[in-house]
């Protein structure tokens, strides 16, 4: 049992109260503390621990016989509880297929996810892994070879994409991996520049066989834990991991594929695109809404249809910047996991949104932060 200890005041009287945070399912009792209050501030500190969503089991009269007090050191200068131990995944299949020997998938079907009116071109690819033992889990990335040679008149060289399909497959069937591409894009010496990989992959039909490698990654694993709280901050193509994660929480048929993950904790999806018909998966996330208004929360940016508080665009950071009291609350909980994926350029924002909320609050983001990574509770990958 491990003790936190409160200020001792003026006041004479010592109060204990008995809480439970959430806590992994992996150590199921080690969330029970104590902790010795005044009498005189009990009732702010009963308040702020329910607002932070722990569960008070008791209070009773006087010091409990495991409980000393001591003076509460500033937020800031708290040391860090002991992180739970970051898990190794040492099961997770990597690298099954180098670049040397790909896998030759095929694929089953590629449309655009955009609606009337977006901004660029973003396909889901869906290709058929039968036949091989390609095999992977929510969060990692494959490799994609293109078709053709580089400019050097070599293979081209591999590009990675996040996969947006549970280990199950969109179909539930195993053996297919889904993809949601972007087509880069871009302007050079006045001349307009279509990304290989990504335009090969928009442009690849029904049927043509496509070289991939991987499985690779484990940064950006789902915990095992039914009870997690898992916040996701994504841009655009960002969205992959994330809908994978969601189908493997609220997909009816995913939830009966996986009798040891029934989500129970809460899923909060913060959502960055330029405008609505860019919002991608929407009809998914829509039906978990819907399913599991308790479970999932879906905060959106749209960056050129919303305005911030100062009146600029609508960008992700605002909206981590508009709820960074409920997302403090929910960091303070081992159990929360907090994923990051898109665009390289998301991260300064994110950080200076929570830089801003840490320092609010007592705390400094830059000791925080890798204080939740090294623990296995923050996860970014962008590109
Ligand atoms: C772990 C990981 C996961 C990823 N997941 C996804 C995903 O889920 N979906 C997705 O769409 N992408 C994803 N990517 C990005 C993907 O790997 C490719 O980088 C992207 O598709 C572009 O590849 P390409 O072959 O089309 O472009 P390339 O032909 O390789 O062109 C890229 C190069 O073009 C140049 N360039 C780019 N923009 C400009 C510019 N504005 N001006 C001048 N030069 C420029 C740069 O030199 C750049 O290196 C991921 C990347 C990583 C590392």
């Amino acid at each position: 049992m491990h003790v936190l200890s409160a200020a001792s005041s003026g006041s004479s009287q010592i109060m204990t109260i008995t809480l439970q945070e959430f806590s992994g399912s992996s150590v199921p009792a080690a969330g029970i503390r104590r902790l010795a209050v005044p009498l005189s501030q009990l009732q702010s500190t009963y308040a702020r621990l329910l607002r932070s969503g722990v569960r008070i089991l008791g209070v009773s009269n006087g010091l409990s016989s495991t409980a000393a007090v001591k003076p509460e050191p500033s937020p800031a200068a708290r040391p860090a509880r002991k992180a739970p131990a970051k898990p190794a995944h040492g099961d997770v299949p990597v690298n099954l297929y180098k670049p040397k020997a790909p896998f030759v998938g095929k694929v089953i079907s590629n449309g655009s996810l955009l609606k009337e009116g977006a901004i660029g071109r973003v396909n889901h690819v869906t290709m058929d892994l039968s036949g091989g033992d390609l095999r992977y889990v929510e969060g990692q990335s494959i490799g994609i070879i293109p078709d053709g040679l580089a400019d050097n008149g070599k293979p081209h060289k591999i590009r990675l994409y996040s996969i947006a399909s549970t280990r199950h497959g969109d179909n539930l069937a195993g053996h297919t991996v889904s993809l949601c591409v972007r087509q880069l894009q871009y302007e050079k010496d006045g001349e307009l520049v279509n990304g290989v990989c990504s335009t090969f992959l928009c442009d690849v039909p029904p049927g043509a066989p496509v070289r991939i490698t991987g499985p690779v990654g484990k940064e950006m694993l789902l915990p095992d834990d039914e009870d997690a709280n898992v916040i996701m901050l994504a841009t655009g193509t960002g969205i992959a991991p994330m809908r994978a994660y969601l189908r493997r929480m609220f997909d009816p048929g995913e939830r009966a594929k996986n009798p040891h993950y029934a989500f129970r904790g809460k899923a909060w999806l913060f959502m960055g695109v330029p405008t609505t018909p860019n919002l991608l998966y929407e009809e998914e996330f829509q039906s978990y809404l819907s399913a599991y208004p308790d479970n999932f929360r879906y905060t959106k940016a749209i960056s050129r249809e919303q305005k911030n508080g100062e009146g600029g665009r609508m960008y992700i950071q605002h909206r981590v910047a508009e709820h960074a009291d409920e997302i403090f609350d929910l960091i303070k909980l081992d159990a929360t996991h907090l994923y990051m994926c898109g665009l390289r350029g998301m991260e300064p924002g994110i950080d200076e949104a929570m830089a801003t909320a840490a320092a609010d609050r007592g705390l400094e983001w830059k000791t925080l932060r890798p204080q939740l990574k090294k623990a296995g509770r923050w996860h970014v990958e962008t590109y």
